[in-house]
């Protein structure tokens, strides 16, 4: 009989981090490590905003990071673009060739080299740090980042004076609550939370949401309004508030500007006006005012969680601006459980200077180009207006052939023979695809980093749980060894991962606490604009804004119909809309087989009637098409869709999805009136059963 050795008891550990997914909540993570294996995450229970819960796509960590197509060497290209035919290389191959036709390029004009990233990780450190000063040192176009929330941001800039507002927890105390654009319940749970603590405690909960999401559902009552009709709700909910005087007319004057010209432009909007354009009662908004204003009559705070949803339309920014000056119409700032929460980004004293070194250009000023038309630019010529044609691309943190708009175009553009294309990532992505080059990333369990939260107010520290898998490594360190390739000699090239992460915040944040504990809660106040206070130029709520009249805007908010209003077309008569489908995260964890599993395939939903009206049946096989392109899915009949409108849950991989189709074969390249972001939500579409072209279709196979 063989002798056996009895096995040693593993050593486990728990290790501190953060979830790097982009996301309000930055949940503080705890990962489990038996004999430098992670076998589970979940959430730190010592975190109050995390409570030791975590949503399900994160708690899928391990199966992520193991994932048996995870990259784990660098690749190079060896068939047709887009093709995914590659063999491994070494990371000297790589780095030197690519450091060498990188160099080639920068000789002729640097900034025919463009960087691509967003939030495929929140981390200040793997996000922007390094790879910032990479591309500031060799002079690369610069990127404006619009992809998800520059609408929104800069409408809060411009009105709030700053992504700031009502602290998360304290919305536990209103006594109603409007969650506005937002299925909090799939992307921002942690807000549930306090949400349910206020609905228990006696709150009245309202949905408003073209989409009767899983919130809605758990919601007192759902207003399904139309896309992009959110600007033309909230002046209704004004005038009712101005016709009934519910409103807190000692804080008007003290802490606003504008006033008069807000009021006059209000009371331009009837409820029977606002309910024709938004699609539903004028009872509805007269119900919601008051509701709302009886909160200016010692009905206790009222409170908006407004998300990004919303601005995703022409007229985002003025609806977003018009939503974030309700609670100054009301007073309720003056507890602090009232007021409004889109983004809590502006509490957090990140040092972006020390990360970035912008100093790095050294008087240079790179033109920028606007991740949200990447598509169109990818295909410019050279041009005195434009400047040089993109000649290489690097991608990292980030997908864009299956999440930028316009997918026909992005395609094109990514299949430029003539174009290098790098991409740092986790897994063989649609966008992976069409690389010369893929370098193999490490994942949050892999790498340092900080992070901010645009949901609460703590800054998070994230520590490596296990070693890199395979030949992977970090951005951060994928940078460095370009540099050292390009001849940058800099000091700041050599800073490691844990001094970039003591810089992220400097002084401003205990860096002995964030060790210790893994979180450190920022200072702010508990009613922040109580008494005015507002970090604008006036220091006051800002309806009117001189800055935007200065760049020749409207200085006051209106209600900016979308590019392509329902009713418009009688080709596409249908608006579209395209929110996270529950257990994705944009574009990530649409690989993950349990996860998968759950969605099952692409999927449309539908009102019956509208379906009705096209002989289509639940499941169907559905053409979705526009202009712009077809988008083949399943088809599922429910009143999740109001009548109007249908819902294309994204965002799936082309490649998994149905004919290599994804939802942004149908968005467009159109801009929002404040932010130049992308108008995702502002499409028309027309649906029908995929009958001839669509009768051989079938689903790329599915991991078991
Ligand atoms: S995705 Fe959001 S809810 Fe899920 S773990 Fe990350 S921060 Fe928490």
């Amino acid at each position: 009989m063989p002798h056996c050795k009895p096995r040693p008891d593993p050593q486990t550990i728990q290790i501190r981090g953060a979830c790097p997914h982009d996301c309000p909540d930055t949940c503080a993570l705890l990962t489990t490590v038996e004999d430098g294996v992670a076998v589970k995450v979940q959430g730190n229970p010592a975190h109050p905003h995390t409570d030791g819960a975590l949503c399900t796509k994160v708690s899928r960590y391990p199966e992520r990071t193991y994932h048996p197509e995870r990259l784990l060497q660098p690749l190079k290209r060896i068939g047709p673009k887009g093709t995914g035919q590659f063999e491994p290389v070494s990371w000297d191959t790589a780095l030197d060739d690519i450091a060498a036709r990188l160099g080639r390029i920068a000789d002729r004009d640097p900034q025919a080299i463009l960087p691509y990233s967003y939030a495929g990780t929140m981390g200040l450190v793997q996000g922007e740090s390094m790879a910032a000063r990479f591309f500031h040192k060799l002079g690369a176009s610069l990127l404006k980042r619009t992809i998800c929330a520059s609408a929104g941001g800069e409408a809060l800039l411009h009105t709030l004076g700053a992504k700031t507002g009502t602290r998360v927890e304290f919305f536990a105390e209103a006594k109603l609550i409007l969650i506005w654009g937002s299925n909090s319940i799939s992307s921002n749970l942690h807000f549930w939370r306090y949400a349910n603590q206020a609905k228990r405690a006696g709150a009245r909960l309202i949905c408003i949401d073209p989409r009767k999401s899983e919130t809605a559902d758990k919601c007192h009552a759902h207003i399904a309004l139309l896309p992009g009709t959110d600007g033309a709700l909230a002046l209704s909910i004004m005038e009712q508030l101005i016709r009934h005087d519910w409103l807190d007319h000692d804080y008007l004057a003290r802490y606003t500007l504008g006033w008069e010209g807000l009021r006059e432009r209000a009371l331009q909007w009837p409820p029977e006006r606002a309910a024709a354009v938004c699609g539903i009662e004028a009872g509805q908004i007269e119900s919601l005012a008051r509701d709302y204003g009886a909160c200016a009559h010692g009905g206790g705070p009222a409170a908006i969680r407004m998300n990004y949803g919303l601005q995703r339309v022409h007229g985002g920014g003025n609806a977003v601006r018009l939503i974030a000056m309700l609670p100054a119409l009301i007073g309720a700032w003056r507890h602090r459980a009232g007021g409004v929460l889109l983004s809590s980004s502006g509490n957090f004293p990140v040092q972006r200077a020390a990360l970035e070194r912008p100093d790095l250009l050294a008087g240079r000023s790179p033109r920028t180009l606007n991740m949200a038309t990447v598509g169109d630019d990818l295909l410019r010529p050279s041009s005195a207006e434009f400047g040089p044609a993109v000649e290489a691309l690097i991608v990292y943190n980030s997908n864009p052939v299956a999440i930028a708009p316009d997918s026909a175009k992005v395609v094109q553009g990514f299949a430029r023979e003539d174009l290098l294309t790098v991409v740092l990532e986790h897994f063989q992505t649609d966008t992976a695809d069409y690389a010369d080059y893929i370098l193999p990333a490490t994942t949050q369990l892999e790498h340092w980093d900080v992070h901010l939260s645009y949901g609460h107010t703590d800054a998070l520290l994230n520590r490596p749980a296990i070693a890199p898998l395979g030949d992977c490594k970090p951005n951060t360190q994928i940078f460095r060894e370009l540099s050292r390739r390009m001849g940058f000699t800099d000091a700041c090239f050599s800073d490691d991962d844990e001094a970039l992460c003591r810089m992220a915040y400097g002084d401003a944040v205990d860096f002995n606490t964030l060790l210790a504990q893994g979180f450190a809660t920022l200072p702010s106040p508990e009613a922040p604009f109580a008494q005015g206070h507002f970090p604008t130029p006036s220091g006051k709520c800002e309806f009117f804004s001189q800055r935007l009249a200065d760049r020749g805007l409207d200085g006051l908010p209106d209600h900016v119909p979308n590019h392509e209003v329902i009713h418009s077309s009688s080709v596409y008569p249908l608006a579209m809309i395209s929110p996270p489908a529950r257990h994705f995260l944009n574009s990530s964890f649409v690989n993950v087989a349990s996860l998968q599993r759950v969605e099952g395939a692409p999927l449309l939903e539908m009102h019956p009637a509208d379906a009705s009206a096209r002989d289509i049946h639940d499941g169907d096989t559905v053409r979705v098409f526009n202009a712009r392109g077809n988008y083949h899915c399943r088809v599922s009949l429910n009143n999740r869709a109001r009548v109007g409108v249908v819902n294309g849950l994204g965002v799936w991989w082309r490649k998994l999805g149905l004919n290599g189709t994804n939802v942004n074969e149908l968005t467009s390249q159109r801009l929002t009136d404040l932010g130049a972001a992308p108008t995702f939500y502002d499409c028309l579409v027309e649906v029908q059963v995929a009958t001839a072209a669509g009768a051989g279709d079938t689903f790329p196979q599915r991991p078991a």
